[in-house]
């Protein structure tokens, strides 16, 4: 069975990643599938949250880094997947995720959500916390894959230049 994990993913954290190993258990294929979403502007483009993804989880054989647009059902019945998951956090997660999976379930009845929740030493674990670390040049690399933490590292260094440059 294939699955899709759909996510922002910007950018990867190491609970995200957790997520991804142990769907990689349970399903024949898992796609890491990064959304084009035109409301939100990102730290990181597209291609290069894939290839972060990409490095991230070159040791879980049975996983594709994608992107997409559009319906999440549209791009999983695409690629032939059955399931979609999402991870679950804390109770402040469910009400929207739950929303989402029925709203999910009426646009395409084939294509289940399934809930893994996160490991407990990341459940408070989000991509925009670590940004905000990173900002301010917090230690994050208990929290993301180290080839991101170097991505974070050179992001908010050259941001730090280029306003030093213009004080
Ligand atoms: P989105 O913008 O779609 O919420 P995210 O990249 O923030 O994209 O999250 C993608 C999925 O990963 C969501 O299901 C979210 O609940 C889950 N997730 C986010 N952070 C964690 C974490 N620390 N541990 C496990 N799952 C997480």
């Amino acid at each position: 069975m294939i699955a899709v994990y759909p996510g922002s993913f910007d950018p990867i954290t190491l609970g995200h990643l957790d997520v991804i190993e142990r769907a990689g258990l349970l399903f024949e294929r898992v796609i890491v599938a990064v959304l084009r979403n035109p409301n939100k502007v990102p730290l990181f483009t597209v291609s290069d949250r894939i290839a972060q993804i990409t490095t991230a989880t070159k040791h879980i054989p049975n996983v594709q880094v994608d992107s997409f647009s559009g319906l999440t059902v549209t791009y999983a019945k695409q690629k032939k997947a059955a399931v979609l998951i999402r991870g679950l956090r804390a109770v402040s997660d469910f009400e929207l995720e739950l929303q989402m999976a029925h709203t999910n379930k009426t646009l395409d009845e084939n294509i289940e959500t399934i809930f893994l929740s996160t490991s407990k030493e990341y459940s408070f674990l989000s991509s925009s916390v670590v940004k905000e670390i990173a900002k301010f040049s917090g230690p994050i690399e208990h929290l993301v894959p180290q080839n991101v933490a170097i991505a974070l590292k050179n992001h908010f260094k050259d941001l730090a230049q280029d306003l030093a440059v213009s004080d």
